[in-house]
């Protein structure tokens, strides 16, 4: 991963690489809770996730599957995305449940809901919330 360090700041990612942050359940396969951890085991890939997340992998983003699924998860995570041939850097467990997500940050950050369809990303004008100047 190619960072850029600056006086004493966090790292910056060089150039257009992105830090790709990306949910699992509903997103890139059936909503499966944390309650039914055996349907985890046997569920299928959206064909269009795995395309487009390997392709920005192999394009060098960074790829993290964030998912409010728990530690004790990890393991049957972790064998189901390499048994479907998914690239990755690392999965983080624990995302808060529930959604409504709204994420501040001092880096940029842009959002993304998944609608059904997993595709490059084009650019749309929308209305979000920031602070005030
Ligand atoms: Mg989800």
């Amino acid at each position: 991963m190619e960072l850029e360090y600056k006086d004493h700041l966090s790292p910056m990612l060089k150039g257009d690489i992105k830090n790709y942050l990306i949910d699992i359940d509903g997103t890139i396969t059936d909503d499966v809770p944390n309650e039914e951890p055996e349907r985890m085991v046997d569920c299928i890939p959206y064909p269009d996730a795995l395309e487009t997340i390997n392709r920005w992998y192999d394009q060098g983003h960074i790829i993290c599957y964030f998912t409010s699924r728990t530690e004790n998860l990890k393991q049957i995570t972790i064998d189901w995305l390499d048994k479907h041939g998914f690239k990755y850097h690392s999965v983080l467990c624990g995302k808060p449940r529930g959604g409504n997500y709204h994420w501040i940050d001092n880096h940029l950050v842009k959002a993304t809901r998944y609608k059904g369809k997993f595709t490059d990303m084009v650019e749309k004008q929308v209305t979000i919330e920031v602070f005030e100047d």
